[in-house]
């Protein structure tokens, strides 16, 4: 029997078959998971409609209490949630890796514990008042995707929660075990019922996303799938949120001095390995400085330590799964076949496990696989341009727009090119770091919707017009 389990109206479930979760650091068997099933996902949206009248009905100020004491739990078993990140996604516990995410959930329940969605009066006077208030839509489905899984995971939850919704949650079947654990913690301080978590894959997705139970979607994924859970939501009309894949353009301006930047360009492209939604996927630099960022970056790169996510010496891990590994290795050689240099990695060790070398490809145009598509691992592409006007048509050219960021000496210059990228949000001389009160969300493919401050809580909300005659 599974140490893990599935949690669903207060009770751990018996399950009776399960799958194995694989430790991408060696391809070992972790553990065995509980596997859900349809009939058990029914079950939990049945305990979360169960639990949505007496949730909803909580005071405010209650809901955003018992969301404080989960921040307090998590925090008290930050080192277990966050070995077991690493044991079953790879990121490291050094640098931005799992300890970082673990804090990132705690930070992110309190900041959105504390949050409120005020009324508003559009009038009120001798004829009549009007007010607007925010209702809880009701039964949430999260379905959530591997590369962060629990602090993806406290994003969906927390803010539904904080509004009165109740919560079926879906991990991914790579990382499944830290959310078992991050719901069965919640339920030991939430009433049964209002966070219910099943295991599964596309089918169980599916399900929650066409069932009538459910009112709300939110989804973190790839685009591909955003698509077939828009088309299942359809159905029965729910809301969805949907948080999609990018490809995120980086413009180094002409004569910017690179190497104070190096540290925060190196992280913004291989955060976790590059298994990020808003890392830094293709870089855009002037031809007058290419060759000088490309040496100096393959330089600042190569001096950084991959390996097993348990070494507090390793920085970056391994890929999380096979299947991201093969998809990588597809990238770098067609790049290779269209003629780009590979001037850092490119080449794996025959060793256990999913690693990849941080990886720099040079000579990259914008025809190449790695350039046009999401790719998804250590690996950037450098490419050439000649004025900063092109560069922005090239960054702004693909139907995604999730980040893009603009780096140069004059961070005002910077971000007045910041503006005119086509995407959620434009960072200079940084990519990546988000703040629990900026709205996150991305534009075109990228996405429907945003999390994060009260723009976050209002999507787990309907509107209703109270108007009142005199
Ligand atoms: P994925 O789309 O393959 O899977 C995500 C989840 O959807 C998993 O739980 C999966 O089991 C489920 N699923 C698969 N098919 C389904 C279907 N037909 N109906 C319902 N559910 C289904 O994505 P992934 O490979 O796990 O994650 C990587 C992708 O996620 C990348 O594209 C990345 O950019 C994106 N992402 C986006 C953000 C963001 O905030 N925009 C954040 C993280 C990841």
């Amino acid at each position: 029997m599974s140490a893990y389990v599935l949690t669903i109206d207060g009770k751990a479930q018996k399950v009776a078959d399960t799958f194995d979760v694989l430790n991408p650091a060696d391809g070992s068997v972790l553990a065995s998971c509980p596997q859900g099933t349809l009939a058990l996902a029914d079950a939990a949206v049945a305990s979360a409609r169960r639990a949505l009248p007496r949730w909803s009905a909580v005071p405010d100020a209650e809901r955003a209490a018992k969301l404080m004491e989960v921040a307090a739990l998590i925090e008290r078993h930050h080192a277990e949630l966050s070995e077991l990140v690493t044991r079953e996604q790879g990121k490291t516990q050094s640098g931005p890796g799992a300890n970082y995410e673990i804090g990132g959930c705690v930070a992110w329940t309190r900041v959105t514990a504390g949050l409120t969605i005020p009324e508003e009066t559009i009038q009120n006077d001798e004829k009549g008042s009007i007010v607007v208030q925010r209702k809880p839509v009701g039964v949430v489905a999260s379905i959530t995707p591997w590369n962060w899984p629990v602090l993806i995971a406290i994003w969906h939850i927390v803010p539904a929660v904080r509004v009165g919704c109740t919560v079926v949650i879906k991990p991914s079947p790579f990382t499944p075990l830290s959310t078992l654990r991050l719901v069965q913690l919640m339920n030991e301080v939430l009433p049964p019922g209002v966070v219910n978590v099943v295991t599964g894959a596309a089918e169980v997705g599916t399900h929650l996303a066409s069932h009538p139970g459910v009112d709300k979607v939110v989804f973190t994924g790839s685009i591909a799938t955003g698509k077939k859970i828009m088309a299942s939501a359809s159905q029965t009309v729910k809301r969805v949120t949907l948080e999609l894949g990018g490809n995120d353009a980086g413009i180094v301006l002409p004569g910017t001095d690179i190497g104070p930047l190096l540290e925060k360009l190196f992280w913004g492209c291989y955060i976790n390995a590059g298994q990020t939604c808003a890392s830094l996927k293709r870089l855009y630099v002037h031809e007058s400085q290419y060759d000088e960022v490309v040496k100096r970056f393959a330089e600042f790169a190569a001096a950084v330590p991959v390996g097993n996510g348990l070494d507090p010496k390793s920085l970056i891990g391994p890929l999380s799964n096979r299947m991201q590994l093969d998809k990588v290795i597809d990238y770098v050689a067609d790049a290779r076949a269209r003629g780009a240099k590979v001037v850092l990695g490119g080449e794996r060790k025959e060793e256990p496990g999913y690693f990849y070398p941080l990886t720099v490809i040079a000579e990259a145009t914008d025809e190449m696989r790695v350039v046009r598509e999401e790719q998804f691992g250590p690996v950037i592409p450098i490419i050439r341009y000649r004025s900063v006007d092109e560069a922005l048509q090239r960054a702004n050219s693909l139907e995604v727009g999730l980040g893009g960021s603009v780096w140069g000496n004059d961070p005002k210059e910077a971000a007045q090119y910041a503006r005119r990228l086509e995407c959620g949000t434009a960072w200079v001389n940084q990519h990546g770091s988000l703040h629990p009160l900026a709205p996150f969300g991305g534009v075109k493919n990228s996405g429907v919707g945003v999390q994060f401050n009260v723009d976050g809580l209002k999507e787990y909300t309907t509107i209703q017009v109270v108007n009142v005659a005199h």
